[in-house]
């Protein structure tokens, strides 16, 4: 049964203290991204491949190592290293090619999905996979083989024709599932320790209008949910959110549902800009337990609505979303990919998990579907996989980071008794054992690493802490 029932009345004074407190200026931006955890040598950004090259060919004279680094969203140093040199490919963000009979595009690798949505909308076109936010680049979304609220393209690599990678000996290489087919897998969701994208080709769709339907349901029926969902009509994208109410935590869910209508959407009707819905309600989540048991209830009665809206627009949303406006806090992303038939008991155990944890808030728990991973070497998802994404809220201090790396360590651990694997490009708090338990498939990277990047430039903190036996 679904509870809320008192939440009704909590609703209520979380209203009022709500509107107090999003009326005062108590609320000032600080901080979205996360800090570096290094000092990088120095930043090169080159505006074109030549340029690419030639930092490249120095470098590999130099013998200097390098990290490449997109818009810079990953969270635990997979973007940089100390003493590397950090190339940072956004301003490499041309769209070379567009073929509106293949439907593909062809992009550079430092693109924003917004800029590549933007250009797309024009010709009534919209982006096959993406992460939830479109402030992501395509390079640094194929580094990690980014998903999203896609049901059917995710993960991205499964719209991926094509792609240019420049070898750190200064090669440029073709690659696709028939061109040099072990570079694509060796490139695809590796984080930048093989070889740098400088551009792909990607499967595009029409940008059509999406039926956005909102469903209440109970936790324990969600697998049955989820398959009888797409019977009727064709689901384009779903995500749901676990109730963190801490009186009946994960009791009930709210699934956000995208039905695709077929209809096409008018480009000249289309709006360009991010959607940036209202971040007071999930900071006053961070602070007020009143604001956590209304949570599920003002989702579903007020924050998201029933209605149409084209796809472009319903993956259009930016990470400012959820900018942090607590002082003195940091939010932190953690993600798990479980067995659908362990979903309800990881849900359980996640559970527990939190009522032994009180130094850090929980602010969102969202499931989404993950197909299995049958491109990268490194596969988050070797098989079909519920992925279970925890938005956390902790104190910005030494004493709970490590606490918060003590705590994961436990749920790893859960984790992979369950047969389910952890999202890498979060902070690198899993032990060295458990990162090779989780991804045996490393060693492969490392023997693509000893094939395409001889001389052992490309870095990051990742490798640091894992890559080596
Ligand atoms: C608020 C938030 C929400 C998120 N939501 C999602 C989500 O819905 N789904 C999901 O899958 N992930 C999600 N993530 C994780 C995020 O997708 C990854 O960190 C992603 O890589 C971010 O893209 P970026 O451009 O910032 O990449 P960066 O962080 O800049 O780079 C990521 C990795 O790719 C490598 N790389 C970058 N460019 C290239 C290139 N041209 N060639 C080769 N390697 C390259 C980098 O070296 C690095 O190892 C989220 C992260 C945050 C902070």
């Amino acid at each position: 049964m679904i509870n809320f029932g008192s939440l009704g009345l909590i609703a209520l004074s979380s209203f009022t203290l709500y509107a107090w407190l999003t009326s005062s200026s108590l609320f000032k931006p600080i901080i979205h991204k996360q800090p570096l955890f290094c000092t990088p040598l120095r930043v090169e950004s080159p505006d074109h491949p030549i340029n690419l090259k030639r930092i490249v060919a120095q470098a590999y004279k130099d013998k200097q190592q390098i990290s490449i680094v997109g818009a810079g969203y990953s969270q635990g140093g997979q973007t940089c290293a100390s003493q590397a040199l950090q190339i940072n490919i956004r301003e490499m963000n041309q769209l070379i090619n567009l073929n509106l009979e293949e439907r593909e595009v062809t992009v550079q690798s430092g693109i924003t999905w917004q800029q590549l949505q933007e250009r797309l909308s024009i010709f009534g076109l919209s982006v096959s996979a993406m992460q939830s936010y479109a402030d992501f680049t395509v390079g640094g979304s194929l580094g990690v083989n980014a998903h999203g609220q896609d049901v059917n393209w995710n993960p991205l690599s499964r719209s991926v024709v094509s792609m240019r990678v420049l070898m750190t000996d200064g090669r440029t290489l073709n690659t696709s599932r028939s061109e040099n087919p072990e570079l694509f897998k060796a490139v695809l969701g590796t984080y930048g320790l093989v070889g740098i994208i400088t551009e792909v080709t990607l499967k595009v769709l029409p940008n059509t209008i999406l039926l956005k339907q909102v469903d209440l349901i109970s936790t324990h029926n969600y697998n049955d949910y989820i398959t009888g969902l797409s019977r009727d009509k064709p689901l384009a994208l779903h995500s749901a959110r676990l109730s963190i109410n801490p009186l009946y935590r994960f009791k009930n869910l709210v699934a956000v549902n995208f039905f695709d209508t077929g209809q096409l959407a008018i480009p000249e009707q289309e709006d360009h800009e991010l959607n940036y819905p209202d971040t007071h309600y999930l900071n006053l989540v961070k602070k007020s337990w009143l604001a956590q048991t209304a949570r599920t209830t003002v989702e579903y009665f007020w924050l998201e609505q029933n209605g149409e809206m084209t796809r472009n627009q319903a993956m259009g949303e930016s990470v400012v979303s959820l900018k942090n406006t607590v002082a003195g806090s940091k939010d932190i992303l953690q993600e798990y990919f479980i067995p659908p038939d362990k979903l309800q008991l990881f849900i359980g155990k996640l559970k527990e998990w939190l009522g032994q944890h009180s130094y850090f808030t929980l602010i969102n728990a969202t499931i989404r579907k993950v197909n299995a991973d049958r491109d990268s070497l490194l596969p988050y998802a070797p098989e079909d996989r519920f992925a279970v994404v925890l938005f956390i809220n902790l104190p910005d201090n030494e004493t709970s980071n490590t606490r918060m790396q003590n705590a994961t360590r436990e749920l790893i651990d859960t984790v992979l008794d369950l047969n389910g694997r952890y999202y890498l490009p979060y902070a690198l708090y899993a032990s060295y054992n458990q990162f090779w338990q989780a991804y045996p498939e490393f060693k492969n990277v490392i023997e693509a690493k000893t094939k395409w990047d001889r001389a052992g430039l490309l870095t990051n903190r990742l490798y640091q802490s894992y890559g080596t036996f």
